[in-house]
C-alpha cells in the first residue's frame, strides 16, 4: 500500500502534538482555508508515493519518541494508509495524533458510508480537528493554529458518543481580579 506525501517524514518535533514525535506530512487537501500556511499540500497529484511499508523501516528507527502525528494536507482523504501507520505506531507504544481539516461530528457523518474512518479514530489518541480560520487565528492555543480547533481525547469521545476535549489544553478560566483593601 502507498501513502503520498507532501515530504519525508520529520523525525524530531516538538510544535506537533505533546512530547517528541515524528510527522508524517500528508499531501492532499480539500479545505482551501484562507491563508493556509502549506498550500503546497492542497494538490491531489503533487508530493509523492511512499510505500508504507518504507515509512514502517523509519518509524523502527525512531527512539525515545512519545509518538507520531499525522498531519497534512488532510490525513482523513487517505484514510486506509493513515489507518495502516496508526496501527502500526500502536503496536510499537507511539501514540498517535491526527490533524484533520474535518471537525470531529463530520467525520462521524462520514463514518456512516465510510467506515474505515472509525477503525482509524480508534487507533488516534488525540485529533486536533476543524479548519484554519484566520479570524481565531491565535498563538494562546498551543499546537494549533486558530482557536475554533480543539484538541480531542478520541476515545472517550467514541466511548461517550460525544466530543470530549482534552481537559489540559481547554482555556483556563479567566484570573479574576480581586481589590485588596487595605
Ligand atoms: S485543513 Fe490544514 S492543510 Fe488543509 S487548507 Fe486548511 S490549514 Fe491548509
Amino acid at each position: 500500500m502507498k501513502i503520498r506525501l507532501s515530504s519525508p517524514l520529520t523525525k524530531d518535533s516538538i510544535v506537533d502534538g505533546e512530547g517528541l514525535r515524528a510527522v508524517v506530512w500528508t499531501q492532499g487537501c480539500p479545505h482551501n482555508c484562507p491563508s493556509c500556511h502549506n498550500p503546497q499540500t492542497h494538490s491531489f497529484t503533487a508530493g509523492e508515493l511512499v510505500d508504507i511499508k518504507d515509512l514502517k523501516k523509519e518509524i523502527d528507527t525512531l527512539t525515545d519518541h512519545d509518538g507520531l502525528t499525522l498531519s497534512g494536507g488532510e490525513p482523513m482523504e487517505q484514510v486506509e494508509a493513515c489507518l495502516e501507520i496508526a496501527k502500526y505506531c500502536q503496536s510499537k507504544n507511539l501514540n498517535v495524533w491526527c490533524y484533520t481539516g474535518y471537525r470531529f461530528e463530520e467525520l462521524m457523518m462520514r463514518s456512516k458510508t465510510e467506515p474505515l474512518i472509525i477503525e482509524l479514530l480508534q487507533n488516534i489518541d488525540r485529533l486536533i480537528d476543524g479548519r484554519f480560520l484566520i479570524a481565531l487565528k491565535s498563538f494562546e492555543v498551543p499546537f494549533r493554529g486558530s482557536k475554533n480547533q480543539r484538541i480531542i481525547d478520541v476515545k472517550a469521545s467514541l466511548e461517550l458518543g460525544r466530543v470530549v476535549e482534552d481537559d489540559k489544553y481547554l482555556p483556563k478560566a479567566p484570573v479574576r481580579e480581586e481589590k485588596i483593601y487595605i
